[in-house]
């Protein structure tokens, strides 16, 4: 069981920086994302475009603004917990207890959902019987390239993440990648250092080929693609990877009795507290008269959030208002020296 001032629910921009306000008023802090990383939307759907509307910082992409933040967050050492996703949120007296799918307990009189537009999850492979090989020779993400190493493997998809892994594991085994269509969505020159590979015998590519079946017992042993034009081909397969882009789903948040309006959080704009004491949403998935699904409005709404949690966290303590740029003591927690 791991206890903490404030579990927050989502590494989105919006969790990040709430990380910061729970940080300088000395609270601490776990978060949890069901992505490999943090930076939700900004890092997944639009880590290159530009943002012109973060106040001070005239232009930055979606990218630089996650890094920005986790930089900012930095002394307040809150533990990331990745590819996880919360399932279960209970009461017990005063506080919360949360359950991750991956097992893990958290216990808090705070929790934060920051959870946007829901759980990104990937789009998986719609073949019968798929699932049982998922985790063992069915990925959907790599986390540890090792385990790919001098192995037959098949990767599925047009865009960035199927090139990007074909290209890297073509170094260290033998890559078959396969799309549904002649044109990839994922950057040209990678797709032009794949075909150089591929004139040289070390990857091969297949367009205009879907999955058809995959063979095999406990493990994958080959599968079965097919053309446009119902040509089958079989291909000896250790392994597959398939990269069919993310979906979102709103998935357990919905069952947590929270009040709830389609796929949105009603808070009040005093504390972002929700219907119940020490569930507070912030950012995208929270709403309220006016709402704007901005950045700028989910740091505002963290910020205003962090100051009930505190009260909450530290009930025998005053809450006290400082600015950053005069209080000795958020600098000492910013680890500023004197
Ligand atoms: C193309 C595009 C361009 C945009 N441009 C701008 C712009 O210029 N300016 C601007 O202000 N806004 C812009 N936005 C909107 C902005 O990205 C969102 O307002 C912002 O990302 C919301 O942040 P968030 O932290 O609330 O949620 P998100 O960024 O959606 O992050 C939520 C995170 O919570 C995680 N999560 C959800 N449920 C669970 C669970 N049960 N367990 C674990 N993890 C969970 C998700 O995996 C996700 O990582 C743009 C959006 C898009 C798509």
């Amino acid at each position: 069981m791991i206890n903490t001032d404030a579990v927050i629910i989502g590494a989105g921009p919006v969790g990040l920086f709430v990380i910061h306000q729970l940080g300088i008023k000395g609270l601490k802090t776990e978060v949890i994302d069901n992505l490999d990383k943090a930076g939700g939307q900004c890092i997944e759907l639009y880590p290159d475009k530009p943002i012109y509307d973060i106040p001070g910082i005239p232009s930055c992409t979606g990218k630089e603004l996650t890094d920005k933040l986790i930089e900012q967050i930095k002394p307040f050492k809150s533990n990331f917990h990745l590819n996880e996703r919360v399932e279960e949120v209970k009461q017990e007296e005063d506080f919360w207890i949360l359950k991750t799918n991956k097992g893990k307990t958290f216990k808090s009189k705070n929790v934060v959902i920051a959870g946007g537009v829901g759980s990104f999850e990937p789009r998986k492979l719609s073949i019968k019987g798929s699932e049982k090989y998922e985790g063992k020779s069915l990925f959907y993400s790599v986390s540890d390239k090792t385990k790919f190493k001098n192995k037959k493997i098949s990767i599925f998809g047009g865009g960035d993440s199927a090139l990007d892994w074909a290209l890297e594991l073509s170094k260290i085994s033998k890559v078959t990648i396969i799309h549904r269509r002649d044109e990839f969505r994922g950057a040209p020159h990678t797709l032009s250092e794949l075909k150089k590979l591929e004139k040289l015998g070390k990857v091969s590519i297949k367009t205009k080929y879907q999955i058809d079946s995959i063979e095999g017992d406990k493990n994958i042993k080959s599968i079965i693609i097919k053309s446009d034009d119902d040509k089958k081909m079989k291909i000896d397969t250790d392994y597959i990877l398939s990269f069919f882009g993310l979906i979102m789903k709103l998935g357990p948040i919905a069952e947590w009795g929270l009040n709830m309006d389609k796929k949105v959080i009603n808070v009040n704009t005093n504390n972002f507290q929700t219907n119940k004491k020490g569930i507070f949403a912030i950012g995208d998935i929270c709403s309220y008269p006016g709402k704007l699904k901005l950045i700028l409005s989910g740091f505002h709404e963290g910020a205003l959030a962090s100051v009930e949690c505190f009260k909450r966290a530290r009930p025998n303590e005053k809450y006290r208002f400082e600015f950053t740029t005069s209080s000795k003591q958020i600098h000492e927690r910013l680890g500023l020296k004197k």
